[in-house]
C-alpha cells in the first residue's frame, strides 16, 4: 500500500490487517521499490497524489515489472478519471477518496480473484489431510486409489481459501463473506456446518481435526500435512 499521508496510511494498514491481509506500507516510490526487491505482492494499492514520482508513474513501472501484480489506483477528486483508467497506466481498477472501507475491500477481492484465478497461487494440487484438492478439476482426490469426490461450489471455494492461506488463522466472517457467493445456500450459510462437512471429507479423524483447526475467538486455520 503506497500512501504519503501518515494517518491515512495507518488507518488503511489497520483495516486491511483486520481483514486478514498481509500488508506492507510505503510512503512513496523509493520505499515501494525497496519492498519489491524482497517480494512481489499480489496487489498494490497506489495513491495517485504522491510527492516525487506520482502513482501513474509507479503503476507503469509496476506493470513493466510484472503483469501479475494487481493494481488499484486511489485517486483524489482532482485526478481525472480517464487518465486513471486509461490503458496508459495498466491499473486494474481505481477508487476515489474518500471511500468506504467496505467498497475498497470488495474491489481488492475482485482484483485478487481475477489475478489469482488466472494463475493459481499454490499450484494445481494441494494436500489437505488425507485428501488432495485438485484446483483445476475442483475435486478431492484420494491419493490411495485415485478416486475423486465432487465438491459443491461453496465447499470448493472454502477449501481453496484454506489452501491459499496455510497456517494462517482465518476469521469466520471473512471466510463466510469470501465463500458465500455464487450459490444461494440460504439455509446452509453457517460456516461451522460447512467446516464439519469438509472435515468429514478430508480429516483422518474428523472428531479430532488436524488439518482444519479451530482457532478460538477467530475462526479456522488450515495446517498442511507435515511429511
Ligand atoms: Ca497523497
Amino acid at each position: 500500500m503506497v500512501e504519503d499521508e501518515a494517518t491515512q496510511r495507518q488507518l488503511l494498514v489497520d483495516y486491511l490487517d483486520k481483514q486478514n491481509f498481509r500488508v506492507s506500507a510505503a510512503e512513496g516510490g523509493v520505499a515501494l521499490r525497496r519492498l519489491l526487491e524482497r517480494e512481489l505482492p499480489a496487489l498494490v494499492l497506489l495513491d495517485v497524489g504522491l510527492p516525487g514520482e506520482d502513482g501513474f508513474a509507479l503503476a507503469r513501472w509496476l506493470r513493466e515489472k510484472s503483469g501479475r501484480i494487481g493494481i488499484i489506483m486511489v485517486t483524489a477528486a482532482s485526478d481525472t478519471v480517464d487518465r486513471v483508467v486509461g490503458l496508459e497506466t495498466g491499473a486494474d481498477d481505481y477508487i476515489g477518496k474518500p471511500y468506504e472501507p467496505r467498497e475498497l475491500l470488495a474491489r481488492i477481492k475482485s482484483v485478487l480473484r481475477r489475478s489469482t484465478g488466472a494463475q493459481p497461487a499454490s499450484g494445481p494440487r494441494v494436500r489437505m489431510g488425507r485428501r488432495v484438492l485438485d484446483l483445476e478439476k475442483r475435486v478431492l482426490v484420494d491419493p490411495g486409489d485415485g478416486s475423486e469426490e465432487t465438491l459443491t461450489a461453496s465447499e470448493f471455494d472454502l477449501l481453496k481459501l484454506f489452501a491459499e492461506n496455510p497456517n494462517r488463522p482465518l476469521q469466520r466472517d471473512w471466510l463466510l463473506e469470501s465463500a458465500a457467493h455464487r450459490e444461494m445456500e440460504a439455509f446452509d450459510r453457517a460456516i461451522d456446518l460447512r467446516i464439519t462437512r469438509l472435515r468429514r471429507k478430508i480429516e483422518v479423524d474428523p472428531a479430532h481435526p488436524d488439518s482444519i483447526r479451530t482457532v478460538r475467538g477467530v475462526g479456522y486455520m488450515f495446517v498442511p500435512p507435515k511429511d
